[in-house]
This record gives structure tokens, sequence and C-alpha cells, in this order.
């Protein structure tokens, strides 16, 4: 779980992984399916070097957690916590963001059962609705096509030694994959899609986290 981002535009001094939501914050959101799951036997989380909040979290003792130092790129934060996994190259890995609270276990049956099929993994994703603008000085330069455009969410799913691999390689190619998807692309590979929720916001602005607070509490905390 990449949680290393100073969430800069979400413009409050607290990071927004560590803002309240739902009698918790919203890393714990985050975390819950993941650490309530027995098929997920390892989480690592990779937090800023100067996080002084992690540690006081009650999930922080749990015992298949441990946590890693994020680098400056989610990328980095991804590959810091590959690093550290002592499983097996084809062992499966999650990647998901902190700043998502509200994936549904729902999601997450869809994504261990996609990924299981072929070796390219896969991502949560949903198609895109609203048409798109480019813009250039204020006004619009280009409307591109929409046509078979998905909007990436997370958890995404890849063999280990895959994504270790792929998040390397770009490293030493000097990019920096804005998602786990894109670094196996770079090695050709074609990881499968699958439908998720638009509920599975990623909290960027306090909108989003006014609109998490009443996903979760609609859901009645349940999954
Ligand atoms: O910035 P953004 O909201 O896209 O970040 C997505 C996730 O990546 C967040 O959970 C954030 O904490 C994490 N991240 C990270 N290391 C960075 C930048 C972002 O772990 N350097």
């Amino acid at each position: 779980m990449p949680a290393a981002g100073s969430g800069q535009r979400f413009g409050q001094e607290i990071p927004k992984q560590y803002m309240p939501l739902a009698g918790r914050t919203v890393i714990e959101c985050s975390l819950e399916p993941f650490v309530a799951d027995p098929r997920c036997t390892a989480i690592v989380v990779a937090i800023c070097a100067a996080d002084g909040r992690f540690a006081d979290l009650q999930v922080a003792g749990e015992a298949k957690l441990s946590t890693v130092a994020g680098g400056a790129q989610r990328a980095d934060s991804v590959l810091a916590a590959l690093e550290s996994m002592q499983a097996p190259d084809d062992e499966w890995v999650l990647v998901h963001d902190a700043a998502r609270p509200c994936v549904s276990q729902a999601e997450i049956d869809a994504l261990l059962e996609a990924a299981g099929v072929g070796e390219d993994g896969a991502l949560l994703a949903v198609p895109l609705a609203d048409t798109l603008k480019r813009e250039a000085a204020g006004r619009v330069c280009e409307t591109p096509s929409r046509d078979s455009l998905w909007r990436a969410l997370t958890p995404q799913m890849f063999r280990l030694g895959d994504l270790r691999a792929a998040l390397r390689a770009a490293r030493a190619a000097g990019r920096s994959a804005t998602d786990e998807a894109q670094a196996l692309e770079w090695q050709g590979r074609q990881p499968r899609l699958v439908a998720g929720s638009a509920l599975n916001l990623k909290i960027t602005t306090a909108a989003d986290l006014q609109l998490a607070a009443a996903i979760l509490s609609q859901r009645g905390e349940r999954r």
C-alpha cells in the first residue's frame, strides 16, 4: 500500500490518508478489507520517512503488517514495498492506494478471479462516462474521443516478480509509472481490465472525503 504521499492537492496540514473517516482514518479504512482477508498473508505499507502518524494507529500492531520508507514518486514507494517482500516471484501481489477507503469486497473478489486468468495481471477500472476536454491557456483545444477509455483504480494485481522487474526497469529508464499497470505495459504486457465501482474513489479533495463518509455510512460499514 503506497501511503507516502504528502497530498498537496488536498490542501490540509494533515496528509489525506490520515484524515478522520468513519470513526477512524482514511488509511485504516483502506487497509481494513486486506487485514481481514485470510487470503492476504502480508501487507507492506510504504510511509513517508518523516511520518509520525502511522505507528500510532491501532492497525500498526497487526502481525501481518510491516512498513517501509516510501520514495519521491508513487512508483518508488511501491517498489520499496516490493523490494522488502520475501515471497516467491510467482506470488500474487495487490497494490492498493492508501487514499481509496471505499473499495468493496465484491471488487476485490472480482479482481482476484480475473487476475488468475492469464499471466499479465489485472486492475480495477471504470469506463469513462464524461466527455474529455484538453485545455490550453484556459480554453478547450481538443476533445479526445472517450471510446475505449477507462479510469484506472486500485487494487491492481500482478505476479510479484513481474511487477518488481517492471518497476525496476522503469526506474532504470528514468520513467515513473503513475499506476502499476503502466509499468507492465512498458514491458509489452496487457493487464486485464476488471469493472470496478465509481464508489471506489480516491480521496483528492475535501469533497471526496465527504463523499467517502457518505458511502461508508450508507454501507453501514459493511463492505
Ligand atoms: O497523489 P495520489 O493521490 O495520486 O497518490 C496515490 C497514492 O500513492 C496515495 O495513497 C499516496 O499516499 C501514495 N504515494 C506514495 N508515494 C509518493 C506519492 C504518492 O506512496 N511519493
